[in-house]
């Protein structure tokens, strides 16, 4: 089994199919295995699935357990809500909630993949063609060496992001999505931060057009934030991670309340990602095609509202181990059962978090209304039982 792409997703499924058996081959065209610096929340459904891996104990290791999810507005301040997450999310979901620093998850799956020998890495290796004959022929560039290397293989999954090369062998002509949304984000010494607002939750501030996500990660060393607001990409949109400067962010949120101007004053340097998703899936067919699977951003990029697009590559991952451990059929069919199991959740998901956006950024009339609902009824609508029960 050949896997294009050794993000979080690519990781996950050389893991999980590793330990069923598969002797993965994870092919990755950076020079390094490794993730940019930002924060990355994992509600039970995915925890629960790392857990499965055994990695508990590595897992509490680099995870922060947030008290609560809190959300506010932007410009009064005032909470608007809250779900207690800590022990509520063991007793009631039975795995907890944790927010990571997206590189210690990356490099657990490494060590963990390196350590048990389950799988096979390359680096350096840019895939940019795949041919379906009999053996599956990908092929690509060795980077170091500017040589082209074929390998062969008797299924292939691409988990290559959202510019996916290998998504074209099962949607044909889709290309990403530009939404008009900008994320910044910044990384904070927890001791840089004024003492009265240091936290130990997850915050969600909602304001006309834009909102801000800050949690601890590191143990509750640093702080994560993330600000998204409406804006013109940068130039070269497929770059996700580009400089941003403070004066353009501080101009895009408008007059928002103190304590928000102040937290975000306090991170030294902004880093930018444009945001793109695709249209919600349609049905399986965009998951797998013959003996070639999807995972991931390259099956279903989505925008972060939901916080859940890492977590759904993970549960991709884990359910493209149980096809593949059904030796008693051939691997299109398991791919299609894959497919089958995986799609409807991740368009869910995908349509959701798009929602979540819509109600985030409410502007007039419309943020009294939410604002108020969340004040009746904050814990139940922001609970999601059908997605932290798992799928
Ligand atoms: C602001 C923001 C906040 C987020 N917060 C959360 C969160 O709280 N929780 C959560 O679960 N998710 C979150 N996400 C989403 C999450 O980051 C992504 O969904 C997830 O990282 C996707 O992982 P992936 O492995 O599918 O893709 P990627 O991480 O994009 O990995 C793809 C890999 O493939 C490699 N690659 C690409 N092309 C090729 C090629 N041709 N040949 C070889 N290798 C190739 C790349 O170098 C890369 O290593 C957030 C996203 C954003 C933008």
């Amino acid at each position: 089994m050949i896997i294009v792409g050794g993000g979080i997703g690519g990781l996950a499924s050389a893991l999980a199919c590793g330990l069923v058996g598969a002797r993965p081959h994870v092919l990755e065209r950076a020079a390094n295995f490794s993730e940019v610096g930002a924060g990355i929340q994992l509600s039970p459904n995915v925890t629960r699935t790392l857990h499965a891996w055994g990695l508990a104990e590595e897992l509490k290791g680099i995870g922060f357990a947030p008290r609560t999810l809190e959300a506010k507005d932007a410009q009064t301040g005032q909470v608007i809500g809250s779900l207690p997450l800590g022990r509520r999310s063991q007793e009631v979901y039975g795995a907890p909630y944790f927010t990571v620093h997206r590189a210690d998850l990356h490099r657990l799956l490494l060590q963990k993949i390196n350590r048990s020998g389950l799988a096979d890495l390359s680096l350096h290796c840019q895939i940019d063609e795949v041919n379906e004959l009999d053996p599956i022929k990908v092929s690509g560039l060795q980077l170091e060496t500017g040589l082209r290397e074929v390998f062969e293989t008797d299924a292939m999954v691409g988990a290559d992001g959202l510019w996916s090369a290998t998504r074209q062998m099962v949607v044909p002509s889709t290309a990403p999505r530009v939404t008009g949304l900008l994320a910044y984000r910044a990384l904070v010494p927890m001791q840089s931060i004024p003492e009265k607002l240091r936290m130990k939750d997850v915050n969600v501030w909602l304001g006309p057009r834009l909102h801000a996500v800050l949690y601890p990660v590191q143990g509750g060393d640093f702080l994560n934030m993330v600000v998204v607001v409406q804006g013109p990409p940068p130039a070269v949109i497929e770059e996700w991670d580009h400089a941003a400067n403070k004066q353009d962010l501080e101009a895009a949120m408008g007059p928002v309340h103190a304590h928000l101007k102040e937290l975000v004053g306090t991170a030294p340097a902004w880093r930018l990602w444009p945001l793109c998703d695709h249209v919600p899936m349609k049905g399986p067919h965009e998951m797998a095609k013959g003996r070639i699977a999807l995972l991931g951003d390259a099956a279903h990029p989505m925008r972060p509202f939901l916080a859940q697009g890492a977590g759904m590559a993970i549960e991709d991952a884990a359910e493209l181990a149980k096809s593949w451990a059904r030796t008693d059929m051939n691997v299109a069919d398991r791919w299609q059962i894959y497919a089958h199991a995986r799609w409807a959740r991740n368009a869910q998901v995908q349509l959701r978090s798009i929602r979540n956006g819509q109600i985030f950024h409410l502007t007039g009339p419309l943020r009294w209304g939410r604002n108020l609902s969340m004040r009746l009824f904050g814990e139940s609508l922001m609970d999601i039982p059908w997605l932290y029960a798992g799928p």
